[in-house]
């Protein structure tokens, strides 16, 4: 006997039906003995339809009413797939986040969870009824309900299987794995069989969105496996695939290159002519800072004067007014001739740990994009991933060409 946690996301639960199928995947981990908590995300569309209302509502709204107002689609399915499970003859019962209690920090919107105590859910469990959980809220310590940020029920899932100790974390979704990159984008992408977690969360945090980011930090930190596999697998298969993610110590065989991410949610900014000196730097990052703007890529050019450079840097594109708005009041303190933004950009990046023992994968990246014509705007590395900056328009024909190049592309 086993104790597990499910976790079912939008499409997954987008119907009455899809809970029923949702429901005999239940069944069966219950029928085969194991003690089962099921996290459920709103039904598809759901959440983003609460967003747009109460943007509607008032353009500055308050974002604890945000929280009281979005959380509650999860609070639909988790009824529902109780009310199915009773149907069919097992005992469930629906939990919110205020009742585990599952705490978080106050910052609504984007809540981060707190350490909290497992123990009235795995009463529950071992008393024979199944947990079913609403994903993506808890309670902050103001007591007001907080939600996780988009995605998020991946982290209640991972959070839960830690506080509960389960055994495994399956993450059911509307692919059957992790993919080498996003099979949407590119048909020939193949499943991953197994990921490291570190790998794992580069490609979350650099923009494949199958896992929150957050999901794979808990996870590693716990050491959770987590199971990535998909819910319109017949539930009474007994062969199915996925994706594990796990320790690097666990995956015999790996590539250099293991996936390929890609994100459209980052914004360029030059300051043309910034003067060529010490503590120019912290001049212009330091206003970003204090207005709580994460900065990304920065590439320095050297200056042909002696005297001023451009200097280029991304932040997030949702943050990118803001930005702009923000060095355009520190010119004065900054010094710049012009500045210039940029929102069409994309990110794409080569994630791997094998890059930790290979040499020369930028090279090889480089040389393929520039034999299509692809400009590179600006580059980062760190130990197990290159991330490149391009314009928006070659997304697909970059993203493509890297995934053959490093022999990602399925036979
Ligand atoms: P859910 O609603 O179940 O949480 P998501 O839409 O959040 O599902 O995540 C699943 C989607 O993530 C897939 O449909 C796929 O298009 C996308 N995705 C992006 N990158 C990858 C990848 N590398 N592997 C698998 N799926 C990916
Ligand atoms: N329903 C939330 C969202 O759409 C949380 C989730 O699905 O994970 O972002
Ligand atoms: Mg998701």
């Amino acid at each position: 006997m086993a104790r597990l946690v499910l976790k079912f996301g939008g499409t997954s639960v987008a119907t009455v039906e899809r809970i029923r199928n949702v429901a005999r995947h239940v069944e069966r981990e219950v029928k085969a003995g194991h003690q089962v908590a099921v996290v459920v995300s709103a039904m598809s569309g759901t959440t983003n339809q609460l967003v747009t209302w109460v943007k509607e509502a008032s353009e500055f709204y308050d974002p604890r009413e945000y929280d009281a107002v979005v959380a509650s689609g999860e609070q639909v399915t988790s009824g529902l797939l109780a009310i199915v499970l009773h149907s069919i003859g097992i005992k469930a019962r629906s939990w919110q986040g205020w009742q585990i209690p599952l705490n978080t920090d106050d910052s609504h919107g984007a809540a981060s969870i707190a350490d909290f105590n497992g123990e009235r859910l795995i009463a529950g469990m071992e008393s024979g009824e199944v947990a079913v959980i609403a994903g993506f809220q808890g309670v902050a310590s103001n007591e007001r309900i907080a939600t996780l940020g988009r995605g998020g029920s991946d982290t209640s899932a991972v959070a839960i299987a830690a506080a509960v100790k389960a055994d495994r974390c399956d993450i059911y979704t509307d692919v059957d794995g992790v993919y080498t990159t996003d099979p949407r984008v590119v048909t020939k992408a193949q499943r991953i069989e197994r990921i490291a977690y570190e790998e794992m969360l580069e490609m979350a945090s650099l923009g494949a969105k199958v896992l929150q980011v957050r999901s794979v930090e808990m996870a590693m930190v716990h050491r959770v496996p987590v199971y990535v596999r998909s819910s319109f697998d017949a539930p009474d298969a007994s062969n199915w695939n996925g994706t594990l993610v796990c320790d690097e110590e666990e995956i015999m065989e790996s590539q250099v290159v293991t996936g390929i991410a890609f994100s459209k949610d980052e914004a360029k900014i030059t300051l043309v002519q910034v003067a060529d000196k010490p503590g120019v730097a912290a001049k212009v990052f330091g206003p970003l800072a204090d207005a709580s703007i994460n900065v990304d890529m920065i590439v320095q050019n050297v200056s042909s004067d002696g005297k001023t450079t451009d200097m280029t840097f991304t932040v997030p594109a949702a943050e990118f007014a803001r930005a702009m708005d923000v060095l355009t009041k520190a010119k004065g303190e900054i010094g710049y001739g012009e500045l210039r933004g940029d929102k069409d950009v994309v990110k794409v990046s080569c994630i791997g740990v094998g890059m930790r023992t290979h040499a020369g994968v930028a090279v090889k990246m480089f040389r393929a994009l520039a034999e299509r014509g692809i400009n590179i705007q600006a580059i980062t590395t760190s130990e197990i991933k290159i991330s490149i900056l391009i314009e928006a328009a070659y997304t697909e024909l970059a993203v493509r060409a890297l995934h053959t190049l490093y022999d990602l592309d399925k036979a």
